[in-house]
């Protein structure tokens, strides 16, 4: 039902609905109603905005009566008359939805002078030039917002006068320039509306109100919401907010400024703002005149500063929220025009919870609440400096957040070489590979120019902490040249380039970074999270360092150890690919031998972190061809060795030719006639066949080991059954390191899990493995070791056979960044910097659902099988590894969805941990399970 009433008095309206009556609306209502120094006004609400439109933009009817019997009462309080000859009531018309909308729309000083009001104005101020001064800022303000004149003409008249009479600033003008001003003004009016400037102060009020309502549509404000994402749920349609006007230049005892009630730069518990004393607030904004620090007030205007005092105090107290505030004093009267919540930095915003909850202001809560887990980002990652304005020279895809510079090194080993000799270089290649990891290790940062957010370069730096932009495909990487192109600018090998993962953006040069904040108060903030989440948080980590990291962060175990990594050390490649080589399964084994003592010593690693605590560890997931180089590599490297071959043969008869063309050369021949020998003997060793045939042989095995579709192929659970021994020699590693670390005296708390199961029988084969294997460590050992054994879910049929698998398994770890290649059948690899950037911007999807969970699609799969899982084992602990578990609003939905922990990268804990308590916070126990939709619902 439509509110009849469209119009109310400060007195009379509701400072708690902001949607009503706009930010500002509200903020004068309740400062007039806790008794602070508001100048008498009224509020127009959104809802005659909105009638204002339905009504095809025309004021809704009775609307002017309303605002007519609202300035009676105004004109009571102020002694003042609208339009009065003697003493007149001037009023602002300003705009106002119901979140801020910094200068986006439109709002008009001074309205209801007009040749007779002025006079009386200057009667009543005995300050005419102050009265023109008005006048002419209403007069242009009013022109160019109520009537559409082009500002352009006044400021012609305004710039030709000031050259003509020499005056360097506006207030250099006399009163008889702005008088003359006054006059062209209302000329270029008249020329340009085809009409005089309306001069009847009710007919002023009328227009300025419908002007502020079309703005509401103006382009400004209308590409203003689709930026921010202003839905109509968030903010629809304007208030107009008329209000006495109060003057702050009226002498040396009048002054206008804004203030925060702390520093909103580092949350400091001090005044912060600036004020200007004989002058208006558009002068503070202006810069004309310096403005002051507040503080100088103190000794300038000590009675207002005083009073100021007590409305910031009131202001905290009220709000329990630092404020934002707008005031003027007019003849040493203190009037406060606006007050708001306070942006803040995320530094600032960590102390003054931290403070306030000490002062007794606010609860922790409250506290915890005030700090968005998005703003943690910037304090838990070098960024840059804030006060750098350079332009990127390529987009791509903010894969791992921070910011680094380094010289460009188009190969790993080159990387690992330079940061061996201490120098800073960035890793760039088309996309990474598991053989590139110790570049990773020597680099900085890493750039792509392929894959999206769970890419493996993307990935690994997340979990590594390291910046990475991904999928930046203006780029051009040419890795035999060494270069990488944007049109004209090239990067070549050496160059200086910064990364910022945060953006996703690629500089040229040396960017400066400023480094991470974790202060005592946002390590105090993270504790009051933990005290209120019911969820659990833990880390994706695969190295002993890792694990300590994320426990230092707050991990409360291990959600996710992707044993591949350990694969990867430069001293294991070799080993790994004879095991894949190997030719038959004695020969396999011979490797794997090799490999156990490694992986346990891995294993024993990070047990001893995580003392006490859960680790979760996935034996091998992916396709063993990645562990391989590639097949235009091989073929690459043999056409090298086949012309080196035959280089050499050339070289061989190389002496005896020139000895037969020439013989009178025979004796400065000796040298070649050394290497000739020398090579002689390499080709009778017939190393070169034995090279190429190595090769041949590799190549045959990676041509055949080639899917067309490896995402989808011979991975995860399915190797294990192929190649049951690999399995098997990590179960090994698994249970001797936990037996080997009980022995030392660690709590340890293995969870073995399998990836890529979609059926139970799947899970019994390897579950079967398992049972085998711990007989004989407990054999070896001589003691028990206790172990969880679970299955990621992250294939479609595994959810839809929740209930199977839980006969299984004892835990439940979602694998979202698979799951939701599954859902929508998008490549995780391509999707994202291919069509995902167009389907975001037409709205087919909201958000990269490879960053944030999709909660129609993929959440409607988890709570099924949360559901049909907890059916046959109650108790089943589920949580989620997929990269998901570190983003914020995911985080929270993983709450609602009662999932036992979420796992992330290491440095993305502190994060998950303010998340799962907001996820507390909002929901409490609501769970999504026996409603129709979910609460996020797009
Ligand atoms: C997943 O699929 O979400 C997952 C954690 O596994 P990976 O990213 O290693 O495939
Ligand atoms: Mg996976």
């Amino acid at each position: 039902m439509k509110n009849p009433k469209l119009v109310y008095l400060f007195e009379e309206s509701d400072g708690t609905n902001k949607k009503l009556f706009g930010g500002k609306g509200a903020g004068l209502a309740e400062m007039t109603r806790i008794g602070l120094p508001v100048p008498p006004g009224f509020t127009l609400t959104t809802e005659a905005c909105l009638q204002y439109y339905d009504n095809d933009g025309k004021l809704p009817k009775g609307l002017m009566d309303e605002v007519k019997a609202a300035l009676k009462t105004v004109e009571k309080k102020t002694g003042k008359t609208f339009g009065g000859s003697k003493n007149p009531l001037l009023v602002s018309v300003r705009s106002g939805a119901a979140i801020s909308m910094p200068g986006m729309m439109d709002s008009i000083l001074n309205l209801g002078l007009n040749e007779e009001t002025l006079k009386a104005l200057i009667q009543a101020t005995s300050n005419e030039r102050f009265a023109y001064d008005a006048y002419r800022r209403f007069i242009q303000l009013f022109g160019k917002i109520a009537l559409g004149v082009d500002e352009a003409k006044f400021d012609e008249i305004l710039k030709k006068a000031k050259e003509k009479y020499r005056a360097n600033y506006d207030t250099d003008l006399t009163t008889d320039h702005l008088k003359e001003i006054c006059k062209q003004y209302l000329e270029v009016v008249k020329k340009e509306t085809k009409s005089p400037f309306p001069m009847d102060p009710m007919t002023q009020l009328e227009l300025a109100i419908e002007a502020v309502f079309k703005s509401w549509m103006g382009r400004r404000a209308v590409d203003y919401r689709r930026e921010f994402k202003v839905t109509l749920d968030i903010a629809n349609g304007t208030a107009v907010n008329v209000c006495t006007m109060v003057f702050g230049n009226m002498g040396t005892d009048s002054a206008t400024g804004v203030a925060f009630t702390r520093d909103p730069g580092n949350g400091e518990n001090v005044f912060y703002g600036e004020y200007l004393t004989n002058a208006q607030g558009e002068d503070v904004v202006a810069g004309i005149r310096t403005p002051k620090p507040i503080s100088e007030m103190k000794k300038e205007m000590p009675k207002i500063y005083e009073e100021l005092e007590h409305v910031r105090k009131t202001l905290e107290g009220h709000y329990q929220e630092i404020q934002d505030l707008e005031f003027t004093a007019e003849k040493a009267k203190l009037y406060i025009l606006q007050t708001r919540n306070g942006k803040m930095n995320a530094q600032a915003v960590v102390r003054t919870s931290k403070e306030m909850v000490e002062q007794g202001l606010i609860s922790k809560e409250k506290a915890v609440i005030r700090l968005k887990p998005q703003e943690l980002e910037q304090l838990l990652h070098k960024r840059l400096d804030p006060n750098f304005k350079g332009t990127p020279i390529a987009i791509g895809l903010p894969a791992s957040p921070g910011a680094a510079s380094g010289k460009a090194v188009f190969d790993a080993d080159e990387a690992e070489r330079q940061g061996r000799l201490g120098e800073k270089v960035v890793l760039v290649r088309e996309e990474t590979k598991p053989e590139d990891i110790h570049g990773f290790f020597a680099s900085q940062a890493i750039l792509t120019s392929r894959g999206g957010k769970t890419s493996h370069a993307a990935v690994v730096a997340r979990g590594m902490g390291k910046p990475c932009v991904s999928g930046c495909e203006e780029l051009h990487i040419d890795l035999h040249k060494k270069e990488a192109t944007k049109g004209d600018t090239i990067i070549k090998e050496g160059d200086f380039i910064t990364i910022d993962g945060t953006k996703g953006v690629v500089y040229l040069g040396e960017v400066p970074t400023v480094e991470p904040e974790v202060s005592k108060d946002l390590l105090t903030l993270l504790k009051w999270a933990d005290e209120i989440r019911t969820m659990g948080v833990r880390a994706n980590a695969d190295t002993p360092e890792g694990a300590k990291k994320a426990r230092e962060l707050g991990a409360e175990g291990i959600g996710l150890c992707r044993t591949e990594r350990m694969f990867n050390a430069v001293d294991r490649l070799p080993i790994v690919q004879e095991m894949i080589l190997a030719e038959s399964k004695e020969k396999r084994q011979e490797a794997i031998v090799k490999l156990l003592p490694m992986q346990k010593e891995d294993f024993r690693g990070i047990f001893r972190a995580m003392d006490g605590l859960p680790v979760t560890i996935r034996l091998l997931d992916p396709p063993l061809h990645e562990f391989l180089p590639s097949a235009e590599e091989l073929a690459a490297q043999l056409r090298g060795i086949k012309e080196a071959e035959s280089a050499l043969s050339t070289v061989a008869c190389l002496t005896q030719a020139v000895k037969y063309l020439d013989p009178s050369v025979r004796e400065s021949l000796k040298p070649l006639e050394n290497i000739a020998a020398i090579i002689a003997e390499i080709r009778e060793k017939k190393l070169d066949k034995i090279l190429i045939q190595k090769q041949e042989e590799t190549l045959r095995k990676v041509k055949e080991m080639m899917e067309v579709n490896p995402m989808l192929g011979h991975r995860g659970v399915r190797l294990g059954i192929s190649y049951p021994e690999i399995y098997i020699m990590q179960i090994q590693a698994i249970l001797e390191a936990a037996a080997e670390a009980i022995k030392e005296g660690v709590d340890v708390k293995p969870e073995i899990m399998v990836p890529q199961v979609c059926t139970a029988q799947e899970l019994r084969w390897v579950y079967q493995m398992v049972e085998e294997v711990k007989i004989d460590v407990e054999k070896k050992y001589g003691i028990q070791v206790p172990f969880l054994f679970g299955t990621m879910v992250e294939v479609v049929r595994a959810c839809m056979r929740a209930d199977r698998l839980a006969e299984v398994a004892d835990f439940f770890s979602f694998g979202t960044n698979d799951l939701t290649q599954a859902t929508f059948s998008f490549s995780r690899e391509d999707a994202e910097n291919k069509f995902l950037p167009l389907y975001n911007e037409r709205k087919i999807l909201r958000d990269n659902p490879f960053e944030v969970l999709d909660v129609e699609g993929v959440g409607r799969l988890m709570k099924i099988a949360i559901e049909w899982g907890r059916k046959t084992k109650p108790d089943l602990k589920i949580g989620i590894c997929g990269e998901h578990g570190g983003h914020p609003d995911s985080v929270e939905f993983c709450h609602q969805l009662g999932l036992t922990y979420v796992s992330c990268s290491p440095l993305r804990i502190p994060i998950a941990r303010l998340a799962a308590a907001h996820g507390k916070l909002k929901y409490g126990e609501e769970k999504v399970f026996g409603k129709e939709d979910f609460n996020l619902a797009v």
